[in-house]
Order: structure tokens, then C-alpha cells, then sequence
């Protein structure tokens, strides 16, 4: 997967940062500083942890948080890499250079490339590994699935051991019961995994909260943006998990929802105050999760060095959001509330007649219309069972929508999607 079809490709990024209002040359101030380090380091290779070349000026320190209980501290910007890391292995290089030590992968990602590109790094740099927060995922959820596929990562990835392994993408708590405890106790013991948790973006808050009752649950990742943050649900569901130790780590951090456009005036006048702090659309999103103490991390899709350079410099800028910008964001949330899937799939699935996994093709959307990358879009909209896939157009998604507590245009929403993977 190249930087052009991948995610948020440069253009896509100085468009979605606020060109429009502020121009070129005010972007330049927001990521120049860093991105010439990355250029100097680009062109002139070093063993990776060597902060001694000329070029190196030292930058201010990446902050750290407390992951839960684990008394680990990570960098609270953490590399999400969906992507294909093979070929990618200078943004490992420099997230590391610039303090970026959580590094979430999944066996899925990149078809595997995510996890091995690792490998091939560690493998190459092998005293970097020590230095890592390494997050790997498993779709598995039998036991049995679950050594495969931490036997997998191991070789993949060229390490004994994962310091948090998560159940992928779990829908419903039930997805982690007494047996898969028992396993992660037994892996434990062996020095496989230091720490277990799950992902979740479908029914978050439920899974938190009942999460936040089991002492084996080490981290979650959830969405967590903007749009959802300031739900008492969720806040409820931090609070708890905070209380019980768990470690939390945001993702789906921009917000982006599934229509093709949700510019409004309260975008421009938002992105536009954004600009004037010194910061991007982007990058204040990212801000707002980390107003949030009770976030440890947030993974952040950074496949070019652009977006791992600006990523960077928000981490470091010390400006906070101010309460004007805040209900600036709020108001947008809640002008384009209808354009964004909250994940709470136990409202609209339970409403249908058919098997219809509606939160994942909301997410396939997402992925083809927001982040522009059709073969992610694909890849997961192909794991929907075929028989599914090619009647979901005709299934009457009336009673959904009108249980959707955001108006969402369910139906048509689908329809795209069939019309736009298939
Ligand atoms: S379509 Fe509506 S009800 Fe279904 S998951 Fe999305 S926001 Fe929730």
C-alpha cells in the first residue's frame, strides 16, 4: 500500500488541515521544524536510536502517560500501522527518534505486511525491541485460534513476547469469557503477553463497563473522539475503567464519519480559530482526546512521514483547546451528528430481519470515502459472509432507521456501500 492510496494522502491531508482558510504558508509553521529533522534524517541514515548526527537537534520530549495499572508510562501518540510497514520502515524509525513507543498492529493489517514489516525492523535494530510498547491484535477468540495467532505474531514480528495483546474488535464482552481468561493466564505465566486487553468499535461503552468488573483486563482501545467523548455513557465508561485500572487507548481519533461531505460554517469558523492557535483541524482533534488524562495513548494511522511529522508536533505543542474551540466542536458534532456512525450496533442490528453487520459497513465507508483507501474499504467489506454481502441492499432497514438515535440514512448509507466495494 503506497502513501498515495493509503489513508490520508498529503493532499487530502493539507485539504482536510484548512488550506482553504489559511494557506499554504501557514501550514508550513505547523510542521516545518520537524519535518526538516525528518528530512536530514531521510537523507542521511543512521542506526536507529543514534541521536548523535549533527542534524540531530534534540526535540523537546515526547509526553508520556501511565498505562493504567501496568505501571508502564507510553507516549501518549502512539503509530497506528494499518498499513504496509515492509516497505515503510523509516516511519519506525523516526516514530521511535521521536519518542513514539506505542506501536499498534494487528494480524490483519496489511494482509500481514503491518506485522512483519516489524519483524524486519526488529531484526535490523534488535536493541529497539526493549524500547517498544509493542500492541499486537488477534481475530481469534477460540483458545486455540488465539496460540495460533500469537504464534504467527511471534514469528512475523521476530520477538518472544507482546507487551499488550487484545482480542480484535470485539462487538459484545461475551467475546472474552472464563476461557479465554484461563488462556491469558497461561500465557502470561509463560512470558508470552505482559498485558491483555480488547479493541471495540461497536457498542464501546457496554463493553467498557462491563470490562471494568474484570480484574484480568489489562487495556481496552476504543473509539474515542470528539464526537463521542463528552456522551455521559462514555464518560461513565472511562470513569469506571480509569477506577479499575484498565489502560485506555483512543482510536478512530478524527471523527470521520461515512458522507461524502460534512462541511458546514461551523467547520470553517472551527478550522479557521484552529489555524490561528497555530494548529490544524487534525491536529486539535487529536488535542481534544488528550485533554482527557484518563487517556494513556491514542493510535494514530501515520503511513507517511507528513502525518507522523504533524502528529509529532501536536504532541509536543503545549497550547490547549480553549473552551470556545471546544463548543465549536461540539456544535459540529451536532450539526453532522446524521453523517457519523457511533458504533452503538445493538440498536440498529437488533432491528433487522437480516445478519447485516450495519456498524462494519459504516466503517468500510468511512474507510473508502474519509480515508480514502478503497482496498482497506474492500478488505474488510469481503470478510461479511458472501451470502449476506449480496442481499444486503434489499433488506428493509426501515425499523433500524428509526431506532438509529442519529437519524442515519441507514438504507441508503448501505446501498452506497454495495454499490461503491463491490
Ligand atoms: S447506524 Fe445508527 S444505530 Fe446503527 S450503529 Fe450507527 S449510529 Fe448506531
Amino acid at each position: 500500500m503506497s502513501d498515495s492510496t493509503n489513508f490520508l494522502s498529503r493532499r487530502n491531508f493539507l485539504k482536510t488541515a484548512g488550506i482553504k482558510t489559511a494557506g499554504i504558508a501557514g501550514m508550513g509553521t505547523l510542521i516545518a521544524p520537524v519535518l526538516s529533522q525528518a528530512a536530514s534524517k531521510t537523507d542521511q541514515p543512521s542506526q536507529a536510536g543514534d541521536q548523535s548526527t549533527q542534524t540531530d537537534k534534540p526535540l523537546e520530549k515526547m509526553p508520556t502517560r501511565r498505562f493504567g495499572r501496568t505501571g508502564v508510562d507510553v507516549s501518549i501518540l502512539g503509530l497506528g500501522c494499518m498499513f504496509d510497514v515492509v516497505s515503510n520502515q523509516l516511519m519506525l524509525k523516526q516514530a521511535l527518534k521521536w519518542g513514539v513507543n506505542y506501536w499498534d498492529t494487528a494480524d490483519c493489517y496489511s494482509g500481514g505486511n503491518s506485522e512483519k514489516g516489524m519483524g524486519k525492523f526488529f531484526s535490523k535494530y534488535p536493541e529497539t525491541r526493549k524500547e517498544v510498547f509493542l500492541v499486537t491484535k488477534s481475530c481469534a477468540r477460540s483458545n486455540d485460534g488465539m496460540t495460533r495467532l500469537l504464534n504467527q505474531s511471534f514469528e512475523r514480528m521476530k520477538t518472544d513476547y507482546i507487551d499488550l495483546y487484545f482480542a480484535h474488535g470485539i462487538k459484545d464482552i461475551s467475546e472474552v469469557n472464563d476461557d479465554t481468561r484461563r488462556w491469558v493466564e497461561d500465557a502470561k505465566k509463560a512470558g508470552k503477553i505482559k498485558y491483555f486487553g480488547f479493541s471495540t468499535h461497536s457498542n464501546m461503552e457496554k463493553c467498557m463497563m462491563a470490562a471494568s468488573k474484570m480484574e484480568w483486563i489489562d487495556g481496552i482501545m476504543m473509539t474515542y473522539n470528539y464526537r463521542i467523548m463528552h456522551t455521559s455513557a462514555m464518560k461513565e465508561a472511562v470513569a469506571a475503567c480509569t477506577e479499575a485500572g484498565i489502560g485506555l487507548t483512543a482510536m478512530k481519533t478524527q471523527g470521520l464519519g461515512q458522507a461524502a461531505n460534512s462541511d458546514t460554517e461551523t467547520h470553517l469558523q472551527m478550522v479557521d480559530r484552529f489555524m490561528k492557535l497555530g494548529y490544524t483541524d487534525m491536529q486539535a482533534r487529536l488535542k481534544l482526546v488528550w485533554e482527557n488524562p484518563q487517556i494513556a495513548s491514542l493510535a494514530s494511522q501515520m503511513p507517511n512521514m507528513t502525518i507522523l511529522a504533524a502528529n509529532t508536533a501536536a504532541a509536543l505543542n503545549s497550547t490547549r483547546i480553549s473552551k470556545v474551540e471546544e463548543r465549536l466542536t461540539r456544535q459540529y458534532a451536532m450539526e453532522t451528528s446524521c453523517d457519523y456512525c457511533r458504533g452503538c450496533t445493538d440498536i440498529c442490528e437488533s432491528a433487522l430481519n437480516s445478519k447485516v453487520p450495519v456498524g462494519d459497513v459504516m466503517r468500510c465507508l468511512m474507510y473508502s470515502r474519509q480515508y480514502q483507501d478503497r482496498e482497506l474499504a474492500r478488505s474488510v467489506f469481503y470478510q461479511i459472509p458472501e451470502e449476506i454481502r449480496n442481499s444486503m441492499a434489499g433488506v428493509d432497514y426501515s425499523r433500524a432507521e428509526r431506532d438509529c438515535p442519529h437519524n442515519m440514512a441507514i438504507a441508503t448509507l448501505i446501498r452506497d456501500a454495495v454499490e461503491e466495494l463491490v
